[in-house]
């Protein structure tokens, strides 16, 4: 990977090198980033060195929803105000914060931390699906809400739980079809996720 830069200090190729590993991050923003820094106060490099080693030293997955969290269980498990009838399912921890941001959700969540993939080698066992199940023997929930992304890995992700959790009696119901195929929850606008979510519907 390292195109060599036999100029380059090697603190500095090394940075260069562990932002190229980052998603999204070309060798050109990771020579930008690198450079960035270079020029930067003592102050701003350490803050950021220490909010790395932080994410990575505090955050824990919530023991209920299995979202990123700092406490367990987390802030919205531990909210006696929201509605423990509802889950609603998603892959990524970033999907809550997307459905959160519209403001018309007041249930729970579940993060399965993927979808199943043959492709990449993912299939139910690495997903934080035995972890809903068991959440779902309890008497107190109702629906389950299928929130995964409307694209293929999402749908078939979505097909599989609802073939699981249909037997037990329990409401199942998908995102309504104003998200567009293919999208990706995280970059829905608040209007489209706000109505897929009331247009849900029973599957
Ligand atoms: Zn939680």
């Amino acid at each position: 990977m390292s195109e060599s830069l036999p100029s380059t200090a090697m603190p500095v190729s090394r940075l260069i090198e562990e932002f190229s590993k980052l998603p999204g991050v070309g060798p050109k923003s990771a020579q930008r980033l690198t450079y960035y820094l270079l020029r930067a106060s003592q102050e701003d490099a350490q803050a950021l060195a220490q909010a790395i080693l932080e994410v990575k030293e505090k955050i824990i997955l919530c023991s209920i929803c299995q979202n990123i969290t700092d406490s367990d269980p987390c802030a919205i498990c531990n909210n006696d105000q929201r509605d423990r009838g509802i889950i609603c399912v998603v892959e990524e921890p970033l999907d809550i914060l997307a459905l959160e941001r519209t403001g018309s959700y007041r249930g729970m969540y579940h993060v399965l931390h993927g979808v199943i993939s043959p492709m990449d080698g993912i299939g139910p066992d690495d997903l934080k699906i035995r972890e809903l199940l068991a959440r779902l023997k309890s008497d107190e929930v109702r629906e389950v809400i299928m929130a995964t992304n409307p694209n293929l890995e999402g749908e078939a992700t979505s097909m599989y739980l609802t073939r699981l959790i249909s037997p037990l009696g329990l409401k199942v119901t998908r995102l309504a079809r104003g998200l567009p195929m293919g999208a990706d929850l995280e970059y829905a606008d608040n209007v489209t996720l706000a109505r897929a979510l009331e247009g849900r519907q029973e599957v």
